[in-house]
């Protein structure tokens, strides 16, 4: 088919105003409109023509071009998507303000290309309570769910003894039926799912029994799902396809784990870092020696104090922590221990005796110690 004149195709002359051809264009695009004309060739033809040529003529540039070289003009040659390869829904994305909007018929899949609609089951929620190391290793657990399974008489198609679907006499199978509405552009119409099949095309006559023609009924499925390691509260994770089973086979929902944390006696859990609480003994503070700290694994980890440690003091044992989420943030955490000292809450005779002999001593006079320290210094800075 020769390419016609593009303002032959709109009807307009070589001097029409951009308000002149924008008019025009409406009035063919309404006249055309494929929710006007189903399955109309000639109709969808027409319409694709008008949207090339009002792409061209709607913009100043491309339009000199063409008022210059015609068809054979640079710019026109990336226009050949067009005609052949170019979709309905790219002249509504393109030309939508002249539209107002592609309205009603989204969720179809574009024309010419009509997909049907599938049922989607419903997603199922699980909350999940996961021990620190837990979290530190990862975790399969298998779960026994109530939900939706495909029903085992019809095999999930809803339809008694094998009988099958027929077309829907509502749609013709198309799955959307078209109605009249009134809009800005006057009455037009539109698509909508069809109210019969629901957007399937297809309707059982002779509904299963068992599933009152659903192809889904209540049953119970071992799942087995994988939390990765890392995870921490309030977090989901999402396992596709073993949710809710779709009506007459469609598509399986998905289960959402809400993770949650069983509180450690151990540890406080700060992001991919544990908190560890100390106690220490006083004559190993001052004294220095070996104390062994509770990891995740097993073993406990053997940590030097030094002579004279403060309480407030922290040591960090590195990669003794979590390990990042699916590789989102640092390898490994550590385990942090913060170091208090423990004062004695009850003494024997011996050991105040010990201890009152020590609070004379002046290694051991603390605060004023302290004090006179540094009262040395500022005499010696002023001598
Ligand atoms: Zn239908
Ligand atoms: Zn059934």
């Amino acid at each position: 088919m020769a390419k016609r004149d593009y303002y032959e195709v709109l009807g307009v002359g070589k001097t029409a105003s951009d308000d002149e051809i924008k008019k025009a264009y409406r009035q063919i695009a309404i006249k055309y409109h494929p929710d006007r004309n189903p399955d109309d060739k000639n109709a969808e033809e027409k319409f694709k023509e008008a949207a090339e040529a009002y792409s061209v003529l709607s913009d100043p540039q491309k339009r000199q071009q063409y008022d210059q070289f015609g068809f054979d003009g640079p710019g026109m040659g990336g226009f050949g998507g067009f005609g052949g390869g170019f979709s309905m829904d790219d002249i509504f994305s393109m030309f939508g303000d002249v539209f107002g909007g592609r309205g009603g018929f989204g969720g179809f899949g574009g024309f010419g290309g009509r997909q049907r609609a599938q049922h989607r089951g419903s997603d199922l929620r699980l909350k999940v309570r996961l021990s620190l190391q837990e979290v530190a290793t990862g975790v399969t657990k298998k779960f026994k769910l109530k939900k939706d399974v495909a029903c085992p008489h019809c095999h999930g198609s809803g339809a008694a003894n094998g009988s099958g679907s027929e077309t829907c006499p509502m749609c013709h199978g198309q799955g959307y039926t078209v109605r009249t509405v009134r809009s800005i552009l006057g009455m037009m119409q539109t698509q909508g799912e069809c109210p019969t099949c629901h957007g399937e095309g297809t309707v059982i006559k002779n509904k299963c029994s068992e599933c009152r023609g659903t192809g889904i009924v209540k049953g119970e499925e071992v799942v087995e799902i994988s939390i990765p390691a890392g995870v921490s509260e309030g977090m989901v994770v999402n396992v596709p396809g073993k949710g809710n089973a779709g009506q007459h086979n469609g598509i399986n929902g998905n289960i959402q784990v809400f993770i949650e944390e069983e509180r450690n006696d151990t540890f406080i859990r700060d992001g991919q870092n544990l908190l560890y609480n100390l106690l220490l003994d006083f004559p190993t503070a001052a004294l220095g020696g070996e104390v062994e700290i509770p990891t995740l694994g097993d073993k406990k980890k053997k940590v030097k104090i030094e002579a004279g440690t403060q309480p407030g003091k922290t040591l960090r044992l590195e990669d003794e922590g979590l390990p990042a989420v699916q590789g989102y943030g640092r390898g490994k955490g550590d385990i942090i221990v913060n170091i208090s000292v423990y004062v004695p809450q009850t003494l024997n005779r011996q050991e105040k005796e010990t201890l009152e002999q020590l609070r004379q001593s002046e290694n051991f006079q603390g605060d004023a110690m302290t004090k006179r320290s540094i009262f040395d210094k500022f005499k010696n800075y002023f001598s």
